[in-house]
């Protein structure tokens, strides 16, 4: 077990996938959480679930794109909770899949807006909180294609490394502050958003048979396993959840 009792954590992109999971595993291990996303009543069934555990949840309706409403999540985790001590930067998009020149200029922007400009809006709100503490993790969910080009992902591998360099410089930043910054690259990973991939027929990513995806309550506990001292040795860099290594000791295998 890991212990996380008497924390508190905000998830965004809690109402399904692997920030549903993230918020359960999170609960799980002692942690009170919110939950924020768009779909409410999606955000409502995952924390009756938790609460039904026993669990301490909130939720809030949030569009991490826009930083008035994560900021105003963030309220409503310290108002709930008196503080905050993990934040879960996890709401992503893969769509629009297309090729540049089909691609569409707004929508390519728009999903820039939510992976790039949310993670950083997500670590703005929290990080003045985290810093009056002196303590708090926050973990940026990133993905291979940070490191690697896929045809049709130029929005999303563009957006992946921008997660990926703002992990780094916040970690530069914070560190010996008492802050915490992680990456945690979860491979592929069997939600919806694998769905929409292999829909879109258009890379190698999207033959990969769906028996090849691990679960998405996998990344759920790595990432409360990331909020204890563990997560210490990926200060700053990316854990990849593909390393055996990660997954024996999260206990995964
Ligand atoms: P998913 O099942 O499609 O869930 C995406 C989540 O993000 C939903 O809860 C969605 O909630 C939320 N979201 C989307 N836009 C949002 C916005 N503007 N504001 C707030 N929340 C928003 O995807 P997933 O597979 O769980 O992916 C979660 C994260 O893991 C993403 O960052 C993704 O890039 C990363 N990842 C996934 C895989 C994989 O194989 N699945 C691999 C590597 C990395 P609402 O629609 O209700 O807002």
């Amino acid at each position: 077990m890991f212990d996380l009792k008497g924390q508190v954590a905000l998830v965004t992109g809690a109402s399904r996938g692997i920030g549903a999971e993230a918020a359960k595993s999170l609960a799980k291990h002692g942690a009170s959480v919110v939950l924020a996303a768009r779909s409410t009543d999606a955000l409502e069934t995952v924390a009756d679930s938790i609460r039904s555990d026993g669990g301490g949840a909130e939720v809030v309706a949030c569009d991490v794109s826009n930083y008035g409403s994560i900021r105003d999540a963030v309220t409503v985790c310290t108002a709930a909770f008196d503080r905050i001590d993990i934040l879960v930067n996890n709401a992503g998009v893969i769509e629009p899949i297309a090729r540049l020149e089909e691609s569409d200029p707004d929508e390519w922007a728009k999903a820039i807006d939510i992976n790039v400009k949310g993670v950083y809006n997500g670590m703005r709100a929290v990080i003045p909180i985290m810093l009056s503490q002196d303590s708090g993790t926050i973990i940026n969910i990133s993905s291979g294609a940070a490191t690697s080009a896929l045809e049709g992902w130029s929005h999303y591998c563009a957006s992946k490394a921008a997660v990926l360099s703002l992990t780094k410089c916040a970690h530069l930043e914070l560190v010996g502050k008492g802050l915490r910054v992680m990456g945690l690259s979860p491979g592929t990973v069997a939600t919806g958003m694998q769905v929409a991939i292999k829909q879109s027929g258009i890379n190698p990513v999207s033959e990969l048979d769906p028996s090849v995806h691990i679960p998405a309550s996998w990344v759920g506990e790595t990432i409360a396993w990331l909020s204890t001292e563990a997560g210490n040795a990926y200060r700053g860099i990316d854990c990849s959840l593909r390393d055996e290594g990660v997954r024996r000791a999260v206990g995964l295998i």
